[in-house]
Order: C-alpha cells, then structure tokens, then sequence
C-alpha cells in the first residue's frame, strides 16, 4: 500500500507521480487555478513534508497515499509563499476514520471538574500532533456533500501556524512588513462584529435562528474565540475568498499579506467553475 509513494524516496522527500498527485488534488475546488509554477513548487513541498511527517490512522484505518497526498497538499497550500519550515517541531498526523471524542477534564469557575466528551473533526496540539477526521476531510473534497468554507486540514494547519509563537490566539508571528497594530485593528474588529452577528441570529426564533447563521460569511464556529476567528477566516480565505473579501476586507488583506497569496485574485482568472 505504502510502496507506491515511497519508490524513488529519499531521506528528505518522497516522489509523488503525476497520477497520484491529480487523484489527491483534483477532487477540491481551491486547488485549482494555481500557474504551473506555483503548482510545481506546491508538489515540491508536499513530497518534503509526507517525508518530514509521521501518518498513523487510528481505530484500523489504515492512511493510504492518496490520503496523505490529499491531507499534504491541503495542509501545503498554506505554506505555498511561506516555507514548510513552518511546519517545523513536530512531526504526527494522526487520523481517525470519523469524528472522535476524546474525554477532557475541565475546571469550572466554582472549581468542579467536568469530564467532557465532544465529537471533533480536528485538533491541532501546541508542539505535538495534527489530529483529523477522514470523514471530514473528505466531506470537503465530494461536491454533493461539501459546505463552502469548511475544510478541516486548513483548519488545523492555520492553528499550527498561529502556534509557532506559543498558543492558538489568533496572533501568528507576522513577517517584518507587516503591522502588528493593523493585524490587530482588523481582526479585533472583525471577530467583535462577527460575535455581534451571531449573537443577533441566536436571538431569533427556531428556523429565522438558522437561516440567519447560514447566511453569515463565516462559520458561526469562528466566534468561539480569537484563535478560532483565525483558522476559520483562513478556510474561507482559501476556499470562499468572494464572501471574505466583501464581509471583511480588512481581514482578507491582512491574510493575503500573512500567507503572501491572493485567493480571490486566483478564482478570478477563470481557471475555477
Ligand atoms: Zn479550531
């Protein structure tokens, strides 16, 4: 199973075939419309980090190459301008064949100690593992069941990038022409309208309640806190940049300064249905 992508390996990367790489990439609408070159180097980095990476599926699913193409290049796209040193200090990908519920202990503020048990589609821990949810991977990838904007893997490896600087807080270390205050000025005041938003919609009745949150730009998820705001602005950065941009301008040009790429600008050149 595993002979395919690791023919022609060496210690620091492992070549991926064109077939492979078009089976793994094709089946997601925000893989397409990169030039060639920007393609080139995207394969480039993905044989670099599946060599520099640890897969292991949990509960007998066993992670083929496609699948780790698939999770490689999604997770690369972000990279793409920056480098896989970001990626650097860990090494495990685990995956699980659906959502998982792992057992927490949480504290509460009268200091009684709660074990929680809540389904998760990923988890990105700080200097340990990326975890996800096949399922939810490839939910993303079927145009009958796919939900514009939600993408677990981008999810996940845009916590990563936020972590490289300590906790997911929605505060990734930001290159050195970049304003700080700005970042702050835009996402601050993005998450606090977006929470606003919510919170307007969760005021209404039953199905007005619902029909209000599906119209939101983002997934309402993203007002759960500033780390959160973060990895969901970055999925709809990359896979639904045309209700980003319009919604919050401020946010999407921070994100096209911070993952030094224009998403919006790619869809438009017709290369995407
Ligand atoms: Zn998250």
């Amino acid at each position: 199973m595993f002979g395919w992508l690791k023919r022609g390996a060496t210690r620091d990367r492992v070549a991926i075939d064109t077939a492979l790489w078009s089976r793994a990439t094709a089946p997601w609408p925000f893989m397409r419309g990169f030039t060639p070159d920007e393609e080139a180097r995207l394969r480039a980095l993905c044989e670099r980090f599946i060599a520099a990476k640890q897969f292991s599926g949990t509960h007998g699913l066993a992670v083929t190459d496609v699948m780790q193409v698939e999770i490689a290049a999604q997770a690369c796209v972000l990279v793409l301008e920056l480098g896989d040193a970001w990626y650097d200090g860990w090494r495990e990908i685990i995956v699980y064949p659906s959502q998982f519920m792992p057992e927490r202990e949480i504290v509460d503020e009268a200091g009684v100690v709660h074990l929680t048990r809540d389904a998760m589609a990923g988890e990105a821990w700080l200097g340990g593992p990326v975890i996800l949810s096949y399922e939810d991977v490839a939910l993303s990838a079927d145009e009958a069941t796919r939900v514009a904007g939600y993408n677990v893997v981008i999810h996940e490896f845009a916590h990563k990038l936020d972590m490289r600087n300590g906790d997911a807080n929605g505060s990734p270390p930001l290159h050195a022409a970049m304003s700080a205050a700005a970042w702050k000025r835009a996402f601050s005041e993005a998450y606090d309208d977006f929470c606003a938003r919510v919170d307007a919609a969760d005021r209404l009745p039953g199905a007005r309640a619902q029909a209000a949150l599906d119209a939101l730009p983002l997934d309402p998820y993203a007002s759960e806190s500033a780390g959160e705001f973060f990895a969901v602005s970055s999925e709809a950065f990359f896979e639904t940049p045309e209700l980003l941009a319009p919604a919050y301008p401020a946010v999407y040009e921070q994100l096209r300064l911070f993952y030094r790429q224009d998403p919006l600008a790619r869809i438009n050149t017709g290369d995407r249905p």
